[in-house]
């Protein structure tokens, strides 16, 4: 016997997804449970991918078919193509992984303009018979011979028509449109079809079918299709899977009707029934909103059996599935028919309620709720939020005004402001001021305004923009490259222009709202709240006992501790930070930065002083004023973190970073520092560089300027001291960045080693500290072992090294990373999943050959890929100690790791 490309409902089971796509697969189980599913029969993905790479029906595959169609006939009792009562089907494409509606289905095929007189003699109902045959013209129409709109300005053809004879019938709704207008309907259709097109609709059935089996094949290559993929990760090479199946009814009158649900809410993932139908209706009026459909718990009072019978099975597959089913179904004259059913998607919200809740059922072990949660989907707990129905109101009275790049998700209304200076003053005069900073882009030097803003928004700037990357270590809202904005700094307003091209104006000050998880931008005030967790974790302002999803939160994330075994940092450069940090979990700090500490208040002069003194007496002297107030930075972190190692990065950025460049600045920054305008702008001139990123910075600004970092791990060291005293266990990690060879990490140790010996000298204290570095070159990971010798731990800083490792700037990659996506050249953006196959690999040397030498270092992972869940569970993967992230990704990051640690068992 050739290849077995047919499988029968009830040859099937749900875990053959792979061959019979996630249709089929369901619809076999559901036939093997003895629910009631209309028979049909599956052609394999296998089937396709053939039908594909060949353009032509596999050989034996015609034959197939016609056997299965045969058994089908016999057990409906029915004939496809006969003219008095004639089988009809439905053709329904259906992949592996569920896409919803993006291939394409066909319904009520067999029908010609004989046997849909033969259905409306046999079922007394004309209208019925005629609604059906014009929905099939039109399926096929758009399906096979390509009618459907391509562009979103074009109308669908026979939309346009039905909405034409709507319109001279003076009815509103397709279900009042009598027999003799679905008629005219049916015969206009086939005239499109001729005019457009020049051939004749098809006639003969097996034509039809025919015709429907391959256009579902090449549906799985249109380009809806492929952009889902492309989104979700769904190889091109799985093919779909066709269904054909035997047609109920939905649209035979008042008794029949049509509806889609869900076993659980899939917003909040409460056990309630959840859905909608339509009485009277076919396929997808539901979803396409042709009318307006009822909830789900109404039908009982039209079909109180069917409806019944609905209940009983919602519960069925509920648990015989283990999870939350999204479901579609028809009732035909008070008959319930299943169509389908699929795990259903659903908000972060429910996943946790879902998977928590099936636990406390004893459906599911606490390894499967781990595995059942996306860790992405927690994000979704901690951001602040919108009131909804103030932020629906705000909708219909037209206030949403433009849309952006989601950026940092979750909700915040302010007052806006366009220099992040003043955001930084206001908020100092009005610790309660609520502000939204508007910019072009923002820099490292807007930190302080920027974390005085609930959120931001920028104009230019991808996802991982400075802006973006700010917002998720910050947890602020964000929302970046929102084009639509027009910013004028000098009359300091901002002018959108909405979608109908009326100018809305913000002054400075006016109220402004953004939804970061909806990239949607508001006009006025929308009134938001911090996330129950955030209430209980951090404000302290909601009881656990009172919030159910912070309790199912924090149980998930006990499940998940108890079970991962990589550790989990987070990057934080303040104690406020840090102490976010250990509320949502952290157990140390994997990078602190020091150059966010040097732009504070009076700080910023000293260290412009510092870089404008051609002596090392001179800077010593400004160093010395900065001293005390890094020292006073580390204590604060330090006390926050009682017991945690903290790793600390000595200076990183190259100095012309801290310099002014406006010329307001500069004169200012002369007058400070009683130097001459053109001495400052010497000083920009000679640091001024090419390439920054590949520049005079990291170790080698240790290197040329000791001074500087001498002073740093004295701040550090003593600050550890200090608060050591006080009885507070500290575990400080000085970590040297960008080295590059042996050498430089032999000098930088000793340079570090001696400064902090000096300390803990001076101080008799008892304080151990390590010393290690940053793995940000390539050339570092292949010397690691010469690294190791003076290096007790490696932290991968992945965002450098990705930059590196590919030769790329991540802040020039917009011009032609979305091309390199689309055409499959980077599977994903490097910068926001770890790119395995070459950074990974390099990753995998340096821990191989740093081991060599010193088989216990630490190792760690400090970029942002720390927080991304495939990242953090390739790091499980090849051994490092822990990942570090911003505090809002903790928890994901928590989720993540005990994922990989359970899939390792599986
Ligand atoms: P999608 O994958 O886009 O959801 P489906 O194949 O599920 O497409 O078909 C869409 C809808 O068509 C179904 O929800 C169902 O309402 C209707 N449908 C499909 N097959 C049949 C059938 N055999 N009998 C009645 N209705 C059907
Ligand atoms: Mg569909
Ligand atoms: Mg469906």
């Amino acid at each position: 016997m050739g290849t077995k490309f047919i499988y029968d409902f009830e040859e099937g089971n749900q875990d053959m997804k792979e061959l019979l796509g996630g249709k089929g697969a369901n619809l076999a189980e559901m036939t093997s449970m003895g629910i009631p599913v209309p028979p049909g029969f599956t052609i394999s993905t296998e089937t396709c991918v053939s039908y594909l790479a060949a353009c032509e029906y596999p050989k034996g595959l015609s034959e197939q078919i016609d056997e299965h169609l045969a058994s089908l006939e016999k057990k409906m009792g029915k004939d496809l193509g006969d003219p008095e009562d004639p089988l009809l089907v439905s053709v329904r494409s259906g992949a592996r992984a569920s896409m919803p509606g993006m291939m394409d289905t066909i319904l009520n095929l067999g029908l010609n303009d004989r046997s849909v007189e033969g259905i409306a003699a046999k079922t007394g109902n004309a209208r019925f018979a005629y609604d059906s045959y014009r929905r099939f013209i039109a399926m096929y129409g758009d399906v096979v011979l390509g009618m459907k709109p391509q562009s979103k300005e074009e109308r669908d053809p026979f939309d346009v028509i039905l909405d034409e004879k709507k319109k001279a019938a003076g009815v509103k709704q397709d279900n009042e449109l009598s027999s003799d207008d679905l008629k005219d309907i049916v015969a206009a259709f086939k005239a499109e079809i001729k005019k457009r097109k020049g051939v004749d609709f098809p006639q003969d059935p097996q034509e039809q079918l025919r015709g429907a089996i391959v256009a579902v094949f090449d549906s799985w290559n249109n380009d809806r299709a492929n952009a889902y993929r492309k989104k979700y990760d769904i190889p091109a090479e799985w093919g779909t899977a066709v269904n054909v199946q035997a047609m109920v009814f939905g649209n035979t009158g008042e008794k029949s009707g049509t509806g889609v649900g869900f076993t659980r809410n899939p917003a909040t993932g409460e056990n309630e029934v959840y859905g909608e139908f339509l009485i009277n209706a076919q396929g997808e009026d539901v979803v396409a909103g042709i009318r307006t459909p009822e909830k789900l718990g109404e039908l009982d009072k039209y079909l109180p059996q069917a409806y019944c019978e609905l209940l009983k099975i919602r519960d069925v597959l509920d648990s015989h599935y283990r999870d939350m089913q999204d479901f579609e179904f028809t009732i035909q004259d008070d008959k319930l028919w299943m169509l389908q059913t699929r795990s259903g998607k659903r908000t972060g919200f429910a996943a946790v309620r879902i998977a928590c809740d099936l636990v406390d059922e004893g459906i599911i072990t606490p390894d499967e709720a781990i595995l059942r949660v996306e860790p992405e989907g927690l994000n979704d707990l901690l951001r602040p939020i919108f009131d909804n129905e103030a932020k629906e109101q705000a909708k219909r009275d037209g206030r949403m005004v433009a849309t952006g790049t989601k950026a940092g998700p979750g909700a915040a209304t302010g007052k806006v402001v366009l220099f992040a200076q003043d955001a930084h003053e206001i908020k100092a005069q009005d610790p309660d001021a609520r502000l939204l900073l508007v910019r072009h882009e923002t820099s490292p030097e807007d930190i302080k305004g920027m974390d005085a803003a609930e959120g931001f928004i920028t104009q230019f700037g991808g996802a991982t923009s400075h802006a973006a990357l700010v917002a998720r270590q910050m947890g602020k809202v964000c929302i970046v490259g929102c084009a639509a904005l027009d910013i004028d700094y000098d009359k300091k307003k901002v002018t959108i222009v909405t979608g109908d091209g009326t100018p809305v104006v913000f002054n400075e000050g006016d109220w402004m709202s953004i939804d970061g998880t909806a990239g949607e931008v508001y006009q006025g005030m929308i009134e938001t709240m911090p996330s129950e967790v955030e209430q209980v974790l951090i404000t302290k302002t909601l009881d656990a006992d009172k919030s159910l999803v912070y309790q199912q939160f924090a149980k998930l994330l006990e499940w998940a501790d108890e079970r991962r075994r990589l550790g989990i940092r987070t990057n934080a450069d303040t104690p406020g930070q840090s102490e976010q940090a250990v509320a949502f979990g952290a157990e140390g700090i994997g990078l602190c930065r020091t150059e966010h500490m040097f732009f504070g208040g009076d700080r910023i002069l000293a260290v412009r002083q510092m870089i404008l003194s051609d002596s090392v007496e001179g800077r010593k002297e400004a160093l010395a004023k900065i001293f005390p107030m890094q020292k006073a930075d580390f204590e604060g972190i330090f006390r926050v973190m009682a017991g945690r190692p903290v790793t600390i990065r000595l200076l990183d950025p190259p100095l012309h970073e801290f310099l002014p460049h406006e010329a307001d600045d500069i004169a200012d920054v002369a007058r400070e520092l009683g130097v001459s305008v053109e001495e400052v702008e010497e000083r920009n001139r000679r640091l001024k560089e090419a390439n920054p990123m590949l520049g005079h910075r990291g170790c080698r600004l240790g290197m040329t300027y000791p001074e500087i970092y001498e002073m740093q791990v004295q701040a550090v060291i003593r600050a550890a001291c200090e608060v050591a005293r006080e009885g507070v266990d500290v575990k400080p990690e000085i970590m040297i960045p960008l080295v590059g060879s042996s050498r430089e990490m032999q000098v930088m140790r000793e340079l570090a080693v001696k400064a902090a010996d000096e300390v803990i000298c001076a101080e008799k204290s008892e304080v151990k500290y390590m010393v290690g570095t940053m793995i940000e070159l390539p050339r570092a990971c292949v010397v690691a072992d010469g690294i190791a010798q003076n290096a007790e731990f490696f932290s991968f800083g992945t965002n450098d090294l990705t930059q590196t490792t590919f030769g790329i700037s991540r802040d020039d990659v917009k011009g032609f990373l979305p091309t390199y996506i689309a055409r499959d050249i980077y599977a994903v953006d490097p910068f926001q999943r770890l790119d395995q196959e070459g950074v990974g690999d390099l990753m995998k040397l340096a821990i191989e050959r740093g081991r060599a030498t010193r088989p216990e270092i630490k190792l760690g992972i400090c970029g942002e890929h720390g927080g991304e869940p495939t990242s953090v569970k390739f790091c499980h993967k090849i051994g490092l100690n822990y990942v570090s992230c911003s505090p809002f990704r903790v928890p994901i990051a928590r989720l993540a790791a005990a994922q990989a640690a359970v899939e390792d068992k599986a």
